[in-house]
């Protein structure tokens, strides 16, 4: 029974389950949220949300919530308390420090962590304890879009906002299933279109419901997307469509390495080596991918890819480029993000309302948390391990000796766990995530988890694989349960306060790590008060980002209005960076100034095209892309509580184009057996039902813990970022 509301204390918070940050009111009476609508002041969603937001509170009430610490003894979890579980937390992690050095503790954590809890880990293992053994999972999901950006234009995140959807005539989605991922900023797009004829324009490598909602959907052939790419900024310089003035004050052009390798083991090459080239050199790459060329590659006809160009290079348009995971989870990821800012530095169209490309984020601080405050093994809330006064500054702010803080990032994600299942990392903290679930080629590095001297401790809200190699499980608070704040796509910061109890025993990341750190002899850097130690933490963290191009807006503004975005300067959000009519830390005087880059020039990169790490062949002759679905967020650890959410998409399925069904005689339903390198698995096929692959290509979700694709993935990475390719490998496809 729903209760009429007449009681109900609403208060505002940023929803949990997505990178697009809606804002929304929860209802809460007797101590329990019952209630859930869209802020109609959020500037975000204006009212509006998902199915995944509507339901959301449900996700706390799941019948098997983790209320108690356990401890794995003789093989079975028994209860304790939480003063043992983290004493022992504690003495574990010295122990293993004493026996293997600082480097063979980790933690390991989410771009679902609140902006405390990963500013806590950060400080207490970087600055601390002396590792920089410090990921989260956003490895796994937007990584190529920081390394896109810091190549680009030396700063990470996007220039632009939401509010750039409002100007823009033409929306150009690469690879993106907006209307399943990031489905209220995708109706956003719709009403744009209903309210002034914007265009929206689908480029995938299948068919979705995107597609299905775009003007105009064009399929390439996997990877294939940087050959076009290149041949739209062909077509731009034939055209003679160049915003010449713009490209000459505002531009370099640079070539990286090639054939960097692509993660497989140590195959790959740790850093690019740019170097400098001209716009006549840059046009002279660009002969190896005309629109004819790029139609044998890419199966983009030269019609299409003409077309597409034509819509970047029209002065009177204004075009704001979308993607999130196609793009990034590329095992050239960060090239791919490279080359979409080239169209848009060649046409000039960057920084201004409408012009925006714009990379999305999944998680909802993902930004604000990992890539903001730093939660990756060579980054620090502000700058990176590698340069000295970097660390000099947050160790300042930390209150360590800066000698703590090592000079050197350690292990990326993949190779964490590599290091894990070698032996050289013997202690994982794991927060908030559910590697055993998301890890490429996971078999893999379940196996090593599982491995004798290895400690793993787990902190979650129910139980999952991940829980399942865990000698130490910790109950979490989720959310509303618990005060914090995360960051969105945006740059927007959104703060939510405690609502209501957690259950149990359950209490927050940030909480938990304060408590470890304080057994492990750091009183005197944890020094906060439990009543207000979020208020605290955020007040040191903002201590890190000083000055017009960084600033955080306190934490009274950010309670009392629906977030804001940084850098926020003289008591207001910044907008479009980089352009001096709307940011206040331009200071060349000019129009645009890329202060990110020594010469505030945003860099134009040559970057060709490459083949996939594994691609089909007679033996393993489809791709396999594997992604999410609306109903379900992320591995469905919580959406699998929501009844209705778990009834709408129960299990995971394969997808196959129906002329492939057909000729194997498959129909919805039948199993269907996938075989790659890895290994294989059987899973209920789908056609024609939801999404449609191209022939010769299955795409599988991921949220199933019962059919865990991530078994036959490959672990293959962008080079530059790290970040796997999820989205591509050759698999062979058998009727069970
Ligand atoms: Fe939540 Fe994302 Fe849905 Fe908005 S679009 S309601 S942030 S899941």
């Amino acid at each position: 029974g729903i209760p009429n509301g007449a009681n109900l204390d609403w208060k505002k918070a940023p929803c949990r389950f997505c990178g697009v940050g809606c804002g929304v009111l929860v209802g809460t009476e007797n101590g329990k949220a019952i209630a859930v609508k869209g802020d109609p002041k959020s500037p975000v969603n204006k009212g509006l949300c998902c199915v995944k937001g509507y339901h959301s509170i449900m996700a706390l009430y799941g019948k098997d919530r983790l209320t108690k610490p356990l401890i794995k003894k003789n093989g079975q979890y028994v209860e304790t308390s939480m003063e043992e579980a983290l004493d022992l937390i504690a003495s574990k992690m010295k122990e293993t420090i004493k026996d293997h050095g600082k480097d063979a503790v980790s933690i390991y954590g989410s771009g679902q962590w609140t902006i405390p809890d990963g500013y806590a880990a950060s400080k207490l293992f970087k600055g601390c304890i002396g590792t920089n053994n410090v990921e989260a999972n956003a490895r796994l999901c937007m990584a190529s879009a920081v390394t896109g950006f810091l190549t680009s234009f030396g700063m990470d995140e996007p220039m632009g906002c939401y509010e750039d959807i409002d100007y823009a005539d033409v929306f150009f989605l690469w690879g993106n299933n907006m209307a399943e991922m990031h489905p209220v900023l995708f109706s956003r797009l719709l009403d744009q279109r209903l309210k002034r004829g914007a265009k929206i324009i689908d480029f995938a490598t299948r068919t979705t419901r995107t597609s299905k909602a775009a003007d105009k959907s064009i399929l390439f052939r996997p990877q294939t997307d940087l050959a076009v790419a290149n041949a739209i900024c062909y077509e731009i310089i034939k055209n003679g469509w160049v915003n010449k003035s713009f490209v000459e004050k505002h531009c370099n052009f640079n070539k990286g390495l090639t054939n960097m390798g692509y993660g497989l083991e140590d195959n790959y090459k740790f850093k690019d080596k740019p170097s400098t080239i001209n716009f006549a050199a840059f046009k002279q790459f660009l002969e190896d991918y005309t629109p004819e060329k790029v139609e044998k590659i890419s199966g983009v006809s030269a019609k299409d890819i003409k077309y597409m160009a034509a819509y970047y290079g029209d002065p009177n348009k204004k075009v704001m480029s979308l993607w999130c995971m196609g793009m990034n989870q590329h095992s050239r990821g960060t090239w791919i993000n490279n080359l979409v800012y080239n169209i848009h530095l060649l046409t000039g169209k960057i920084s201004s309302p409408g012009n925006s490309p714009f990379s999305l984020t999944g998680q909802p601080s993902a930004c604000g948390t990992v890539r903001e405050v730093g939660t990756l093994t060579h980054k620090l809330p502000h700058g990176v391990v590698m340069k000295k006064e970097h660390r000099e500054f947050a160790a300042k702010i930390w209150d360590v000796p800066v000698e703590n803080i090592p000079s050197k990032p350690t292990y990326h994600t993949v190779e964490m766990f590599r290091a894990l299942d070698r032996g050289d990392i013997r202690f994982m903290w794991i927060q908030v995530t559910n590697p055993m679930v998301t890890m490429p080629k996971l078999k893999r590095y379940r196996d090593g988890a599982k491995k004798e001297g290895r400690f793993i401790v787990v902190s979650d809200i129910y139980p999952t694989p991940t829980t399942d190699i865990a000698d130490v499980i910790l109950p979490s608070a989720m959310w509303i349960e618990r005060e914090g704040l995360f960051g969105n796509s945006e740059r927007r910061t959104q703060h939510f306060e405690q609502m209501i109890d957690p259950p149990g025993e359950a209490m927050s990341d940030t909480w938990q790590l304060v408590e470890v750190a304080k057994r492990m002899g750091y009183e005197k850097q944890f020094y906060y008060k439990e009543e207000t130690h979020i208020e605290e933490i955020y007040n040191e963290y903002r201590k890190h980002h000083v000055g017009k191009k960084h600033n955080m807006a306190p934490l009274e503004v950010l309670k009392s209005q629906p977030g804001a975005m940084w850098p926020f300067v003289d008591g207001k959000s910044t907008k479009w960076r980089f352009n001096s009519k709307y940011d206040p830390a331009c200071s060349n005087g000019e129009d645009f100034h890329f202060y990110g880059k020594p010469d505030g020039k945003a860099i134009i990169w040559q970057r060709p095209y490459e083949p996939a790490a594994e691609e089909p062949n007679n033996e393993y002759p489809f791709w396999l892309n594997t992604g999410r679905v609306v109903e379900h967020w992320h591995t469905g650890s919580m959406t699998r509580r929501i009844p209705v959410l778990h009834k709408a998409m129960p299990h995971a399925y394969v997808e196959l184009h129906p002329d492939d069904a057909k000729r194997m005689q498959i129909k919805t339903g039948d199993k269907v057996k996938l075989t790659t390198r890895r290994g294989e698995i059987v899973l209920p096929a789908s056609i024609n039902q939801r999404g449609v692959p191209a022939p010769m290509q299955v795409f599988v979700p991921f949220f199933d813990e019962n059919m865990l694709i991530n078994d036959i993935t490959l672990d293959s990475f962008c080079p530059i970022s790290k970040e796997p390719d999820y989205k591509k490998c050759a698999v062979k496809v058998e009727k069970a």
